[in-house]
């Protein structure tokens, strides 16, 4: 009689997945500061307060990203106003400079 007791195959398997479709993606999170519980407003959901730690990372670091892109976009629509206004400034002087001194026949 054999003492060694067989063991079936154990498989571990992590959901790497951020976003699942048709699944709640618990953006929106209630803290519980008396029990450190973290869950999701929306589903309910008892969240890992590492999970929505990294949750609220991802979503700085996606905030910071756009923030940085409409900085760039700001800078780009002042370069172009102020070649505009030159552009007008240089077109309306031609126009005074026309007409205070008409061409000479
Ligand atoms: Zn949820």
């Amino acid at each position: 009689m054999s003492s060694v007791i067989p063991f079936s195959p154990l498989r571990v398997t992590k959901d790497d997945r951020i976003h699942r479709p048709l699944e709640c993606a618990h953006h929106h999170i209630r803290l519980d500061p008396r029990g450190g519980l973290v869950n999701c407003r929306e589903c309910g959901a008892t969240l890992t307060p590492f999970w929505a730690l990294s949750m609220l990372a991802d979503q700085y670091a996606i905030a910071l990203a756009q923030i940085q892109r409409l900085n760039e976009r700001l800078a780009l629509a002042d370069s172009r106003i102020l070649e505009l206004s030159t552009e007008l400034d240089a077109t309306q002087g031609i126009e005074r400079t026309g007409k205070e001194s008409p061409p000479r026949p």
